[in-house]
């Protein structure tokens, strides 16, 4: 591990990252990442966002050693992954998005197994603390079969904290965990992050995302589409839809509201969409009233994921 004076300032750099997996079978060529540049920041809770297929784990696999990429460069606490792979390794602590683990341990057995893989000497091994923070002290002894999804995966973040790496990449941490166990997830993930870890994690989930990190970068299609502060992310796709169900059937918008950024549905609905930072819903409804549509229901939704990215894409 690099001594503390020469701490880098990115936790993990990527340059030009690209990954094409080739035909097998039935399955064609897939490129699958298109030159992925990013810099995580050392210290930062950095969000992976973006929906199933975009690249998440392709990516974090290259990074983790278990993919070979195609091109580019992946640079981890200041080590190259072709030059020093074992430094690289040394300083992840990394969790899959698929659990695998031999059933026939127990949680304890099992971070003992992955402490002495890393060489951590026995008296600087801190299993019991580490299962305990993650709410398993009382499942040390017990056979990873017997438990539930959700300690399973809290073992799996156990393991990849052995050696005390000062990056803790996760894989769609929160998938197949109930609420309770994911609170207990979170606060020790913060709970390390207070203690200077740095924190990659991968969503398909925005709010998740919004909840946690304090950057996210989009990666859509094997393209990182945006990158930044989650503030300044949010506030730039504020987007919420205005459902406006008519009195009556109205055949044309009237003209006195065609310059809103308005649709008509299929159902007869009249669709607004606005900013939330710069317009008010009263303000939209007096000028649908006044415009002569008289209004029997009307509903607001937040725009999801899906018109982030359309709005991102053309924008752009
Ligand atoms: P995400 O984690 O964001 O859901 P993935 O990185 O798993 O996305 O997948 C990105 C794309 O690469 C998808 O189209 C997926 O089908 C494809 N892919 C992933 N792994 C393989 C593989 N081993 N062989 C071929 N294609 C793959
Ligand atoms: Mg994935």
């Amino acid at each position: 591990m690099n001594s503390p004076e020469i701490l880098p300032d990115y936790a993990i750099q990527l340059k030009g990252l690209q990954k094409i997996y080739a035909a097998k079978g039935k399955m064609e060529e897939k490129h699958a990442l298109k030159g992925v540049n990013l810099n995580i920041p050392r210290g930062s809770i950095f969000g992976l966002l973006g929906p199933n297929g975009a690249g998440k784990s392709t990516l974090i696999n290259i990074v983790s050693g278990l993919v070979n990429k195609t091109a580019g460069e992946v640079n981890v606490w200041n080590y190259d992954l072709d030059k020093n792979p074992r430094e690289v390794a040394a300083a992840l602590g990394v969790v899959p998005q698929e659990i695998n683990m031999d059933p026939f341990f127990t949680p304890r057995e099992s971070m003992e197994l992955t402490a002495g893989f890393f060489g951590v000497p026995k008296g600087e091994r801190r299993s019991d603390e580490i299962l305990e923070a993650l709410g398993l002290g009382d499942k040390k002894d017990a056979y990873v079969r017997q438990l539930s999804g959700g300690m399973k995966r809290r073992l799996m973040v156990a393991k990849a904290m052995v050696h005390a790496p000062p990056i803790l990449i996760l894989d769609e941490p929160t998938a197949g965990v109930d609420v309770e166990l994911r609170r207990q997830l979170w606060e020790y993930v913060k709970e390390l992050h207070a203690r200077g870890t740095t924190i990659v994690l991968t969503t398909h989930y925005l709010e998740e995302a919004q909840e946690m990190c304090d950057q996210i970068a989009i990666i859509n299609h094997g393209e990182v589409i945006a990158c930044e502060g989650t503030e300044t992310l949010l506030s730039r796709m504020d987007r919420k839809k205005l459902i406006v169900q008519p009195e009556e059937a109205i055949s044309n918008i009237p003209e006195s509201i065609k310059g809103l950024n308005i649709e008509r549905r299929i159902d007869g609905a009249l669709v607004v969409t606005y900013r939330a930072n710069e317009t008010r819903v009263m303000d939209l409804l007096n000028q649908i009233r006044e415009s002569g549509v008289r209004i029997k229901d009307l509903a607001t939704e937040e725009a999801d994921l899906e018109d982030v990215f359309v709005s991102m894409t053309t924008d752009a």
